[in-house]
């Protein structure tokens, strides 16, 4: 049987390092599926596209070819054949992959790719409706989150060690707005599963989330 696993949870819950070790160990691909909606999200910021205009969004996700492989070095996120994995990581493109990922049309054509990608080989999924919407009836469902704060500081610590300059009361800003936004808008909205299983990495370390994680992974399978 087809092993899926789905994890979604806010910003900043250490969801893509946590399911990148937790899909290492089961021998499985991750999919980091933020990274569809920030190549579109970039595209729009490239091509001068307002992202609050949703039929100009819509028309520019309907024309785009948006893929990803994956190679030794993890996930490779492309544009109409160019990488623009090292591209979709500033703070304009995650407001920008949030803002586009408000609208229906946007979201069913991901959501479309993301299922026939999970339907061709067992696959661990991280995003904001894997459980709900991408893959309800995966082998297991889990919501990643931490408090606000825990997150924006791991979130600036990564952003110091690659040299960007926001200060901490800017990243718990950014953090808030966007866990606003993805929480509270019209279609499918971030929200945890009714049988998803809650892992609070508040005061957990790295290595305990990703044992946990294997632990609801291993009970669903064979529990
Ligand atoms: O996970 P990441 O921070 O890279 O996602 C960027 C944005 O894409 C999120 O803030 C969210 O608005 C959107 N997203 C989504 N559904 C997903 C994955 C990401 O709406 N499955």
């Amino acid at each position: 049987m087809r092993l899926n696993v789905a994890i979604d949870g806010p910003v900043g819950a250490g969801k893509s390092t946590v399911a990148d070790a937790v899909a290492a160990h089961l021998g499985i691909l991750h999919l980091d599926t933020g990274a569809m909606y920030r190549a579109l999200g970039l595209t729009a910021l490239r091509r001068g596209i307002d992202t609050q205009d949703e039929q100009a969004i819509v028309d520019l996700c309907r024309g785009l070819n948006i893929s990803v492989s994956h190679e030794e070095d993890g996930q490779h996120t492309f544009v109409e054949g160019e990488d623009v994995t090292g591209l979709i990581r500033t703070p304009e493109v995650s407001m920008a992959a949030s803002t586009v990922s408000r609208y229906a049309e946007v979201r069913k054509a991901m959501v479309k790719l993301q299922q026939k990608l999970a339907a061709e080989t067992d696959m661990l999924l991280d995003g904001r409706d894997i459980c709900t919407t991408v893959l309800p009836n995966a082998t297991a469902k889990i919501y990643l989150t931490a408090a606000a704060e825990e997150r924006a500081q791991r979130r600036w610590l990564e952003m110091q060690q690659k040299g960007m300059p926001d200060t901490f009361e800017e990243v718990l800003q950014a953090v808030k707005d966007r866990d606003n936004q993805d929480m509270n808008r019209k279609v499918e909205p971030l929200r945890q599963a009714e049988d998803a299983v809650l892992v609070d990495s508040t005061n957990m370390t790295f290595d305990e989330v990703v044992d946990a994680i294997l632990a609801i992974v291993e009970e669903k399978r064979h529990g």
